[in-house]
């Protein structure tokens, strides 16, 4: 039977391909073997019935007047069109220099489609006519803003472009939404016009590198790169919200960078700080002998590598006393004063993320040097450039995804360690969990704590330390303190935002400028309203499915499958909110690992985390399903798309429940309290009772 809203066409008539009469365009010089038309006389003809709920064949020929091989339809012109994305991806491998054939056989892998060596030949020849261009300046520019949603600002003095600032609408959305550790500086000789790259970097939720600009100056001077940092910095609302900055200090920006991110403390790359020291400090221009120069050197790594800063003044006077007054002059004009830039007792208190130098973005350099060559034609440069940019979001798309596909083995649910788990990205996590192998060897006496950091001042969310510092995600010494005092070892509020996973989702999951077409256009299903006769459509045909799949079983289980939909049914008569638990493993609430029972005062509130959400999971709006404890989400242009669940009185009035169902192969109310609460509903109506689906 064929449900009468189900049906779209009152009339279909089905052809073959080789149906109908060709008609030669030219003079008829041309042989006609190009065209499928033949007047193939196959042919079925489809009607609605009367009353139209039934479709009845009118008329049938299965006559063909050729042979029919069903490969030979694989080869048809139809069938061998690449879809765009495929196209699109084509494109960028020939670009990337990847040869005719491989790029054919990976398009007959993927898309399973017949193609030709003339047909990749062809994408290669749009791609070349597409990059040729007279004005290399305007290209660029028309390149940049092809990107959609990118923000391209050109930057002109006396008709020379001085510099050329790229956003794309992902790199300001993940700047704002992870702003603290900012990696900044220039790469040269990679574009034929000298221009220097900047690529500022930061790091997200997950610890992934984030490229948020491209800047290109003309020079390296202060007034060129000012105004390109003052486009950077209006664009940009969170620049007040920068905590570090990792910098070169050869870097001519600096000083304006610090000017730009007041709030920001600059910390020096190490790396180059100490080769810096061993490029200066040499026998001929400090005066000095080849045993003096090591002495200094040495002493200038513990400077550099410095836990406490009595250590760090206490190598400051050795260093006095290691007899080279040009050294010391050189030392105390160019480095004493800045030391809070690069001694690590001093750069371990800003929200660095543990990071030490720019070596994240200097890995970059060379991956993008890799791909367009030194001091390429600035076109290409531009392209090849945009290309990486790409290609490095794609990885990490796929590395992130893959990530969530294949998590890590949780810890014990009876652990602390667990609730972190459920909330945190993997990086973070496993920040916590490193920090929490060291509980048992730390100590706390009243609120210190000595280690090779010094005595350090603990709270119950605040520590002194560098772990602490570096990630503002509790320490051992804040765990250790905290399990003194009997608190919980969990605690939503010692988690900052950035580190949790619902937010990164929402940060990385949104269409990015470069999605392919099918993403657009889900999101547009998504948003789309439905009338009441489309709605009513939809859950017909799941509720079909789900009467074949709740019937497929034996008498006890599908006893089981019937109370659990008539608890469904009934919760939403009453207009209940109700939200779905997956979960691996039987649900047992026990107490936290480090914590009397007793003393939990506030157990709801610590179970929050316990819900999994599946739409955050998802990357969807909350509008199939409600979700219990749903919460605003950070993303705001996903809160404006969800409906107000809060706004609704009924459902804020109505109790809460959940319904909790196992991921396994049958399906089964695990948790004895839920399933007596459903059993108690046996005798609300049966489903025979309600309105008739169909
Ligand atoms: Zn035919
Ligand atoms: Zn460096
Ligand atoms: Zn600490």
């Amino acid at each position: 039977c064929i449900c009468r809203q189900a049906l779209q066409y009152t009339y279909l008539r089905f052809v073959c391909q080789n149906a109908g009469a060709y008609q030669p365009r030219g003079a008829g010089s041309r042989p006609n073997q190009r065209s499928h038309r033949q007047n193939c006389p196959f042919e079925i003809v489809i009607h609605a019935n009367g009353t139209g709920d039934k479709l009845v064949v009118l008329s049938m020929s299965s006559e063909h007047n050729h042979t029919i091989v069903p490969e030979a339809f694989r080869h048809t012109r139809k069938q061998r069109k690449l879809p765009e994305d495929a196209r699109e991806r084509a494109k960028l491998m020939l670009d990337v220099g990847a040869n005719v054939t491989k790029v054919k056989s990976y398009l007959m892998e993927n898309t399973g489609k017949i193609v030709s060596n003339s047909d990749v030949q062809n994408l290669r020849n749009q791609l070349r006519e597409a990059k040729k261009g007279a004005n290399p300046v305007i290209t660029i520019v028309e390149q940049l803003q092809s990107v959609p949603g990118a923000t391209v600002e050109v930057q002109e003095s006396g008709g020379v472009i001085s510099a050329i600032v790229y956003q794309s609408e992902a790199m300001v959305r993940i700047f704002e939404a992870y702003p603290e550790v900012l990696i900044f500086d220039a790469t040269y000789k990679v574009n034929n016009r000298n221009m220097p790259l900047f690529l500022p970097m930061v790091v997200d939720g997950n610890g992934n590198s984030r490229v948020v600009a491209v800047i290109l100056t003309a020079n390296e001077e202060a007034d060129t790169v000012t105004t390109a940092i003052n486009f950077f910095q209006r664009t940009f609302k969170s620049c007040d919200k920068v905590r570090s900055l990792l910098v070169d200090k050869d870097l001519t920006a600096l000083k304006i960078l610090t000017q730009c991110f007041s709030n920001a403390e600059a910390n020096l790359c190490q790396f180059h700080v100490l080769r810096t020291f061993r490029r200066q400090v040499t026998e001929s221009q400090m005066g000095i002998t080849a045993s003096q120069k090591n002495a200094i050197i040495e002493n200038l790594q513990k400077m550099v590598h410095s836990a406490t800063q009595a250590k760090f003044e206490s190598l400051y006077s050795e260093l006095q006393h290691l007899g080279s007054p040009r050294f010391m002059e050189y030392f105390d004009k160019n480095w004493y004063g800045c030391r809070q830039q690069w001694a690590w007792c001093y750069t371990k208190l800003s929200m660095n993320i543990g990071l030490t130098g720019t070596q994240r973005l200097e890995s970059f350099h060379r991956r993008v040097k890799g791909v367009t060559g030194r001091n390429a034609e600035m076109t290409s440069f531009v392209g090849d450039l945009l290309l990486v940019l790409r290609a490095t979001d794609e990885e990490l798309n796929h590395q992130s995804f893959d990530a969530l596909n294949r998590p890590m083995p949780p810890p014990p649910r009876t652990s602390f360690l667990y609730s972190y788990y459920r909330v945190l990205t993997p990086y973070a996590f496993a920040h916590v969990q490193k920090e929490a192998g060291h509980i048992s060897s730390t100590t706390v006496n009243d609120g210190l704590s000595k280690n090779r950091e010094g005595i350090l001042s603990v709270t119950r969310q605040s520590c002194q330390c560098a772990a602490f510092n570096a990630f503002l995600l509790p320490c051992r010494h804040i765990l250790r303190l905290r399990e003194q005092e009997l608190l919980p070892l969990f605690h939503e509020n010692l988690v900052p935002q950035r580190w949790l996973q619902r937010y990164w989702l929402s940060v990385t999951e949104m269409p990015s400028t470069d999605s392919s077409v099918t993403v657009h256009t889900t999101e547009k299903k998504e948003k789309r309203v439905l009338t009441e006769t489309q709605k009513f459509r939809k859950a017909h045909s799941v509720c079909i499915e789900l009467a074949q799949v709740a019937s497929s079983v034996g008498m006890t289980e599908f006893n089981r499958r019937i109370s659990l939909l008539e608890y469904v049914l009934q919760a939403w008569k009453e207009g209940t909110a109700l939200g779905i638990e997956i979960q691996s493993e039987p649900l047992r609430r026990e107490p936290l690992q480090h914590l009397p029972q007793g003393d939990r005062t506030s157990t709801s509130d610590d179970n929050v985390f316990d819900t999994f959400d599946i739409d955050a999971l998802l990357g969807r709006t909350p509008s199939d399903w409600s979700i219990q404890n749903n919460r605003p989400g950070p993303n705001n242009r996903k809160q404006r798309n969800s409906p107000k669940l809060s706004d609704s009185p009924k459902l804020n009035d109505s109790p809460k429940l959940s319904v909790v169902i196992r991921l396994s192969d049958s399906l089964k109310l695990s948790d004895s309290s839920k399933l007596s609460d459903s059993s108690k509903l046996s005798d609300s109506p049966k489903l025979s009772d309600s309105p008739k689906l169909s």
